[in-house]
């Protein structure tokens, strides 16, 4: 079932994505080639437990880490581990925080030093294909407006993958709640959308084919055909005339932009 939020219960919410949004800027301000993925872990869960909030994924299913650490062909759940982040990788980072009884989820795909251009050009597809979707989550509009507005820009118009077996998500007091909220689908189609519904959109673009599977780790979800990925996410409270966004962007933009090690989407390094 759906679960509505009061707007006391939104602003909860919001706080607990805003120190997501905090927790992924450490994140970026410190990403180098040379730290391991474990590294930005451990940085995390002490900014979120230096805030009072409980790491969402930690234990979550028995996920071991704060954060899932996907790098390059990795899609999204990679675990934190000894892989040693190399100049040229993608790594995107998703991150959970529990705070006064609510969750928040926010997600971004970092590029360290010479991607390739036609990565930099994916992230930047589906970093705007997040707000095309976002731009949808109105009331009274569907599910699958979002959906389809996100596929219909990557996939028709650019030719990218979109994922299937990974979808958004309702979110709350639990980190998944109802309704999924698909990169896929049909203008028109799925669950009404009203004031007070507060949900995790996500778009996981491949650069080749939309299959995914599965690492032996039992977690990794990585492109079939071994093309890099890119996932962008932000979490979002449905709005009468337009969606409120409550995770944010904009302090990791501002450490991206800070970090001579990372170049952002805007910056395409011809090879
Ligand atoms: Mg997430
Ligand atoms: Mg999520």
């Amino acid at each position: 079932m759906i679960y509505y939020k009061t707007s006391d219960e939104v602003e909860l919410i919001r706080k607990s994505s805003l120190l997501v949004g905090k927790t992924l800027a450490a994140v970026a301000a410190a990403i180098k080639p040379g730290m391991t993925t474990l590294e930005l872990d451990t940085l995390a869960e002490t900014v979120i437990r230096d805030h009072g909030a409980v790491p969402s994924f930690k234990g979550y299913n028995g996920f071991p880490g704060t954060l899932c650490v996907s790098v390059n062909e990795q899609v999204v759940h990679g675990i934190p581990g000894n892989r040693v982040i190399q100049d040229g990788d993608v790594v995107s980072v998703d991150c959970g925080a529990f705070m006064n009884g609510f969750h928040g989820d926010s997600a971004y795909s970092f590029l360290v030093g010479n991607v390739p251009a036609a990565a930099v050009r994916l992230a930047k597809v589906t970093k705007e294909s997040l707000y095309l979707g976002i731009g949808k989550a109105v009331a009274g509009n569907r599910i699958g407006d979002i959906s389809h507005a996100i596929q219909s820009y990557c996939e028709t118009q650019l030719g990218y993958g979109v994922v299937r077996e990974l979808v958004g998500h309702g979110i709350g007091r639990e980190l998944h709640e109802a309704p999924e909220v698909p990169n896929f689908g049909t203008r028109g189609r799925g669950v009404q959308m009203q004031e007070g519904l507060v949900i995790a959109i996500e778009p996981m673009i491949n650069l080749g084919g939309r299959q995914v599977v599965q690492e032996k780790d039992g977690w990794t979800i990585r492109t079939r055909d071994n093309k890099v990925s890119m996932h962008y996410e932000h979490t979002v409270a449905v709005g009468k005339e337009k969606a409120d966004i409550l995770s944010s962007f904009e302090e990791i933009e501002e450490a991206v932009s800070k970090n001579e090690y990372l170049i952002t989407t805007e910056e395409v390094t011809e090879q």
